[in-house]
């Protein structure tokens, strides 16, 4: 194969940087990809991390999952691409210097703003010629996710990934206008989006799903037969989600952890004073999974605090 000039034989396995752009001082900037590229024919897939600059669990859950790959016993190819906002990952940003979200900017163009082009290379280079995918990212503005997978579970072959890959949940959600996710789609590819932790930090946990999931979707597609292999549990499918919010301004206490099963009802945190009066309780509205909360622990009265999948 030849990848932005570099070709690339079978059985093995190729860094390469994508010429991206310049930066302001004429230091130029490189897109990395690791390429393992199997001995034997079949299917090749892609994984991206750092979309959004600050969201870095995916860097190393691919740092973890291409160091046990050998393309000489591979059947196909796995192109990783773990760092693809390069702009917002070195200045811990989420979006370009221009504040452009690189998710809403695909499938991009050649001729547009840096994160079109950036999108335009990222689909040109790696996702036109894969039949799957795996984005990874994490939660956003000050919140933590419980590992989950975001993906169309209407579509048979995407919601089987979805279970093979064995994340706690797996919740059924729309496409996006511009994402990455929308643009490979309407390539033919099927994509799976991973959401685990907080930005800006590893946790054990995150790190730990991501790396058992793409490994088992890796092997069941028989790329690759991980050294490990971990038995994916029950997954839960959930069709909705919805945000329980601040009903009043203060302190927030959390009652409940991640992955917490609720019940209508269920307490979910309370908000307190300053003097320390609790102000306000804030309950379940139906049964449910505990699949965020916000890290802030002061709220202003409507602020998103407890993310429940609907299990009802
Ligand atoms: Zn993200």
């Amino acid at each position: 194969m030849v990848v932005a000039g570099n070709e690339i034989r079978p059985g093995r396995r190729a860094k390469i940087e994508l010429p991206l752009a310049r930066l302001m001082s004429g230091t130029p900037v490189a897109l990395p990809l690791i390429i393992n590229h199997g001995r034997r024919a079949g299917p090749t897939i892609w994984l991206s991390a750092a979309i959004h600059g600050d969201e870095v669990v995916g860097v190393e859950i691919i740092r973890q999952v291409t160091a046990e790959l050998d393309p000489k016993t591979m059947a196909g190819t796995v192109i990783a691409a773990p760092v693809v906002n390069v702009h917002g990952f070195n200045t811990g940003d989420r979006y370009f210097p221009d504040r452009r979200d690189l998710n809403r900017s695909f499938p991009g163009s050649s001729r547009g703003s840096l994160a079109a082009r950036v999108a335009r290379i990222m689909m040109t280079e790696v996702i036109k010629r894969c039949e799957l995918g795996i984005d990874l990212h994490s939660g956003s503005d000050h919140r933590i996710n419980l590992p989950q997978i975001r993906a169309d579970l209407d579509d048979t072959a995407t919601r089987e990934m979805a279970r093979v890959f064995g994340a706690p949940v797996a919740i059924h959600a729309k496409v996006r206008d511009g994402s990455l996710r929308q643009a490979a789609t309407e390539a033919g590819a099927t994509v799976l989006l991973y959401e685990a932790g907080e930005a800006h930090r590893f946790d054990d946990l995150s790190v730990e799903v991501g790396v058992a999931g793409v490994r088992n979707v890796i092997a069941s597609l028989g790329i690759a037969d991980p050294a490990t292999r971990a038995d994916p549990g029950d997954v839960v499918l959930a069709r909705r989600t919805k945000w329980a919010r601040a009903a009043r301004s203060g302190v927030l206490h959390l009652d409940v952890r991640l992955g917490a099963s609720v019940e209508p009802g269920s307490q979910l945190a309370s908000i307190y004073d300053t003097y320390g009066k609790r102000l306000s309780r804030i309950r379940a509205g139906s049964a449910g999974l505990v699949i965020g909360h916000t890290q802030r622990p002061l709220v202003n009265r409507g602020d998103a605090v407890i993310h429940l999948a609907d299990t009802s």
